[in-house]
């Protein structure tokens, strides 16, 4: 056999197939979007956590600068730049101390040991070379010598040193995360430095210039160096210089860089050194040197700031473009499961649910199941149509079955009389199984009017109508619903007593005789008509060669009945009754 499968299944597997289908591809897509959500999140942290490593090296670096105001100064003077100090360095201690603060989103670098560890190592660098620097701006200027000054420059250098490996390590991270940013935090941190070192080189000399100590051989061997690698910086700081090109702001800052650092800076630092090289007098106070010195970083300092910016920028644009696309996709994917679901429902409710019904009707129609009036279940136009059509079919076979039966009891119905034709009598008579159910113990009377031809004769045919139609009425007053009367020839009338009994039959007989005699018939102008019939009736079983021998039996007792006076009723193999004449 052929394994079916139903519609409903297939569409049920199909739908389910769909949705499977679009969860998936919704899945994929905010995964993928969500990933790219949080990688750019992780850019942001990193990015702005390196940021402010490099404003706390930064931070570090500025508090040398009123220092070395501060050490061309008695302690008893009054400066803004002692003022300036302590704001410094609560600005350095505050810088630190947000490297490790939550930056984005709440995440936070607080449970980075190594990262907290290293910071802790710069605070208490810090605090040693505060200590001596504080010792020694304490100390009126002529007791300062330029060794416990280097002492406390160099307790100074190492806080920055150790600022160096965190933005290192910070740079790894993010060159990790995202190699496209390897570059702006690489130029970021050679920027920073080249901050740190400029402020070195005036630091270097500030002892010897605040008293006026000739600068010693080794000294300018280093000065040299820390002049040499400053360039070294800034060209390779150069080469990073396709690095957002396109941004003006930074440009202007690098030609600024150009001209005033290297153009005016340098050139003071040169001069100076150039001077008191020999003779220890510099032909300008520390304090002069660094008025005029320390302005010229500022570009360098805005520079390294701007650079972070415009990487932080860039990557904060591609982060919220990311939560666009998260959101946008989300909202997608929603739509689309919802789609798919409301297609699912609509296609079930719409078109599945009428069809699988329109389908069950036309199994009733063709199986002639009477069904009642086809109404669509839903209002679409294509369902609409099918229904309409449906209903029209129905109500043709329904017409048309109501035809049939109507021909068919024309069929076997006998028009002047009202009662069945000899050819459904004879097929009742032979047995044919639509009559199953009927008893098959019968006695069959065979009626014929007495001198009917006569009637004719004297009163014409309409008239003889007439009177075969009163003889009709009366066979079917008397007979019972179970009694079966036909017209089996010109004016002969059989009748099927479905009884064992045959006097039963002859008790129905005799009182359709007596009947038909008593009652005259009345035509139309007036006139009476009496009129008589006669009767053979015989028993036996229904179907085969025994109807026939029954029918005949009938007959001989009709001809009997006649034979012997007409008006009764006569018993095949006996019996004859009738009015005043019965015989037992
Ligand atoms: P009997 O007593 O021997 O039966 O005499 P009868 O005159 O009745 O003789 P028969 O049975 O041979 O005559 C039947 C007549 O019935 C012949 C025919 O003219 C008439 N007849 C048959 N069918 C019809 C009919 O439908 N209408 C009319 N008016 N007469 C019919
Ligand atoms: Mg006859
Ligand atoms: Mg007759």
């Amino acid at each position: 056999m052929v394994r079916t499968i139903s519609l409903n299944t297939k569409l049920v597997t199909g739908c389910m197939l769909m949705l499977a289908f679009s969860l998936m591809l919704s899945a994929s897509l905010l995964f993928m979007y969500g990933n790219y959500y949080l990688r750019t999140s992780r850019d942001v942290m990193l990015l702005t956590m390196f940021k402010q490593v490099l404003v706390a090296a930064s931070d570090i670096s500025s508090e040398r600068s009123p220092i070395n105001i501060l050490l061309g100064l008695e302690p008893e003077t009054e400066s803004d730049a002692r003022r300036e100090l302590q704001t410094l360095r609560q600005a350095s201690n505050a810088a630190l101390d947000m490297i490790t603060q939550p930056v984005t989103d709440g995440v936070s670098l607080s449970q980075d040991q190594d990262l907290v560890a290293a910071i802790d190592r710069v605070r208490k660098a810090l605090v040693i070379g505060r200590a001596d620097i504080d010792a020694l701006i304490a100390l009126p200027r002529a007791q300062r010598s330029a060794d416990k000054i280097m002492q406390g420059m160099r307790d100074m250098f190492l806080a920055a040193d150790l600022v160096r490996p965190i933005a290192v390590g910070a740079i790894a991270k993010i060159s990790a995360e995202d190699e496209s940013l390897a570059g702006p935090a690489m130029t970021a941190q050679m920027l920073g430095e080249l901050r740190d070192y400029s402020g070195r080189l005036i630091a270097q000399m500030i002892p010897f210039v605040s008293t006026r100590v000739p600068l010693p051989d080794a000294f300018v061997f280093d000065l040299v160096r820390t002049r040499e690698r400053i360039l070294e910086v800034w060209q390779l700081a150069g080469r990073q210089g396709g690095l957002y090109a396109g941004d003006r702001h930074l440009g202007i800052l690098r030609q600024q860089i150009n001209a005033r650092f290297f153009g005016q800076g340098l050139q003071i630092i040169d001069r100076a050194a150039t001077t008191g090289r020999m003779t220890g007098a510099f032909g300008i106070s520390a304090e002069e040197l660094g008025e005029r010195y320390l302005p010229t970083l500022e570009p360098i300092e805005q520079l390294r700031t701007g650079f972070l910016d415009a990487a932080l920028n860039k990557v904060s644009e591609e982060r919220f473009s990311a939560l666009i696309w998260l959101v946008a996709m989300s909202i997608t994917a929603g739509l689309l499961i919802a789609a798919t679901s409301v297609l699912i429902v609509a296609g079930r409710y719409y078109v599945l649910q009428p069809l699988m019904m329109a389908s069950d009707h036309i199994v009733n129609l063709s199986n002639g199941e009477a069904i009642g009036e086809l109404v669509s279940p839903t209002n679409s136009r294509e369902m609409l149509r099918l229904f309409d059509a449906l209903e029209g079919l129905r109500i043709i076979l329904s017409e048309r079955e109501q035809h049939t039966e109507r021909l068919k009891v024309l069929s076997e119905t006998d028009g002047l009389t009202g009662l069945i034709n000899r050819r459904l009598f004879d097929r009742i008579g032979h047995g044919d199984p639509e009559f199953d159910e009927m008893s098959t113990d019968v006695s069959v009377i065979m009626m014929d009017l007495d001198r009917f031809k006569g009637i004719n004769d004297t009163y014409g045919h309409l008239a003889g109508d007439q009177v075969l139609k009163h003889a009709a009425a009366i066979v079917q007053r008397v007979c019972r619903r179970s009694d079966l009367a036909a017209r089996y020839g010109g004016e002969e009338i059989s009748i099927i007593v479905f009884e064992p009994d045959e006097w039963v039959a002859m008790n129905v007989a005799e009182r359709i005789r007596a009947e038909l005699e008593a009652k005259p018939v009345i035509t139309p102008d007036g006139r009476r008509i009496s009129v008589t019939a006669s009767f053979g009736v015989a028993h036996g079983k229904r179907a085969g060669a025994n109807w026939l021998t029954m029918v005949k039996a009938a007959d001989a007792a009709l001809y009997e009945a006649k034979a012997s006076g007409r008006n009764r009723v006569c018993r095949a193999g006996g019996a004859l009754i009738g009015a005043n004449k019965s015989v037992a």
